[in-house]
């Protein structure tokens, strides 16, 4: 009955939202922006094992760029590149989504191919200020997948 449990898992992601299941901000590995890619630096970001790494500038919730570590296939630490520069240079995509958005919505949004990676957000109304963004979470399409396969598991 695998098939069965797998488009029961599918059925599921009508009724998840992102928030349901992405990574925490506070959990999430990310780089400064300022960041110089000497080899300490370097040697950190690979060291993680993730593929995409979140920049942010001046505070964790200020995102700003999305870095790929394939992006520092060329980057030789002894040249000691700003990590702006490479940013600049690849400039890829930053997805952000609203932290109800259903599993579903988000899926189709990922089979777009522009990112497989999206940030969490949510509207945070202040009496005193006006209404602003706040970062929750990154979430991925592996997220999603695991989703799926959760009810696999749960069901065996
Ligand atoms: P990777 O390709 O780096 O392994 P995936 O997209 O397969 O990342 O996601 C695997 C899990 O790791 C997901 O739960 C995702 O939310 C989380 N994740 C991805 N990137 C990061 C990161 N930079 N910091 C913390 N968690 C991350």
């Amino acid at each position: 009955h695998e098939e069965l449990n797998i488009i029961e898992g599918a059925l599921q992601l009508t009724k998840k939202s992102a928030a349901n299941v992405m990574t925490a901000i506070d959990d999430v590995y990310m780089v400064d922006y300022t960041a110089i890619l000497d080899f300490e630096t370097m040697t950190d970001i690979l060291h993680t094992g993730y593929t995409r790494v979140p920049v942010y500038e001046d505070h964790r919730l200020n995102i700003v760029a999305l870095l790929n570590v394939k992006d520092l296939a060329f980057v030789d630490p002894d040249d000691k590149i700003p990590l702006k520069t490479v940013c600049k240079f690849y400039n890829h995509p930053i997805t952000f989504v609203f932290e109800d958005t259903r599993l579903d919505q988000l899926l189709a949004e990922f089979r777009k191919g522009q990112s497989h990676m999206a940030f969490v957000q949510r509207v945070v109304e202040d009496t005193n200020k006006d209404p602003y963004y706040d970062v929750l979470g990154i979430v991925t399409l592996e997220d999603i997948i695991e989703e799926i396969i959760q009810c696999e598991i749960l069901d065996e």
